[in-house]
């Protein structure tokens, strides 16, 4: 059976993180799964973890680990992830991370990489005021950045581009806050196991992709050696 790679996206709010794993999910044809979109889609449907889920959203804070682990770990174990899988936002926490690993040992798999997409808070501030996301499958834009063809309309689906409840700018620095408190020390726990690949987050969202890829194909290199 071929390696798996499966990949971690730990970043800031903003970072480019599912703007990367849009990319990377095509270059690789593996599921993207971002914790984030699985969230916002039970609470615009209504479910129960949606409902336990938008107060913690809303405000900036994070969604309690055993809700949020359980709905990752079901969904790590459909079988498109058979061959690796892009996870943006989740592990978000120590707790989470360690619950990952695991699940992941149990069943005889293991975090290929996790890639710090690298952002100074003044940087992102500016990212996330001009965010825009497509009300059906939550692709990205920046009015700036990474302008759609037609304002206000998605490139890919047609759909309308919204701004996130939770892009408004006082929510965005108590969500500055909670990464660097709760979610930070994830660089610590996957450096300690060799793990850690950093990325500078700041250049343009071409040139993080290369450098993504050019991580990815080191990766591919030494476990083929
Ligand atoms: P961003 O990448 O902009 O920080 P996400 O779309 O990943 O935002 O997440 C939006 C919100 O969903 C978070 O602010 C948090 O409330 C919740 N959330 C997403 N993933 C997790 C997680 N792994 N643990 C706890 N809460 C989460
Ligand atoms: P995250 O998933 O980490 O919260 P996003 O991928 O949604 O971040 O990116 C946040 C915003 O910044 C989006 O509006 C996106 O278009 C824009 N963006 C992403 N990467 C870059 C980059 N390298 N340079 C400038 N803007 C970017």
């Amino acid at each position: 059976m071929p390696s798996q790679l499966n990949l971690i996206l730990i970043g800031p709010p903003g970072a480019g993180k599912g703007t990367q794993a849009e990319r990377l999910t095509e270059d690789f044809r593996l599921p993207f799964i971002s914790t984030g979109e699985m969230l916002r889609a039970n609470v615009k449907e209504g479910t129960e973890l949606g409902k336990q889920a938008k107060q913690h959203m809303e405000s900036g804070g994070l969604v309690p680990d055993e809700l949020i682990v359980a709905m990752a770990a079901e969904r790590l174990d459909q079988s498109d992830t058979e061959d690796g899988f892009i996870l943006d936002g989740f592990p978000r926490t120590t707790g989470q991370a360690e619950a990952l690993e695991e699940q992941l040992e149990r069943e005889g798999r293991r975090v290929t990489a996790a890639l710090l997409i690298d952002v100074p808070d003044t940087a992102i501030v500016k990212r996330i005021a001009g965010r825009r996301v497509c009300v059906k499958a939550g692709h990205n834009y920046h009015v700036d950045f990474d302008p759609p063809k037609h304002a206000d309309v998605c490139d890919q689906d047609g759909s309308r581009l919204i701004q996130r409840d939770d892009d408004r700018p006082e929510v965005v620095q108590k969500r500055l806050a909670v990464y660097h408190e709760q979610t930070a020390p994830l660089v610590q726990f996957y450096e300690d196991r060799g793990l850690l690949r950093r990325v500078d987050g700041t250049r343009t969202p071409a040139e993080v992709h290369n450098h993504i890829r050019a991580l990815i194909a080191t990766l591919k290199l030494e476990d083929s050696i």
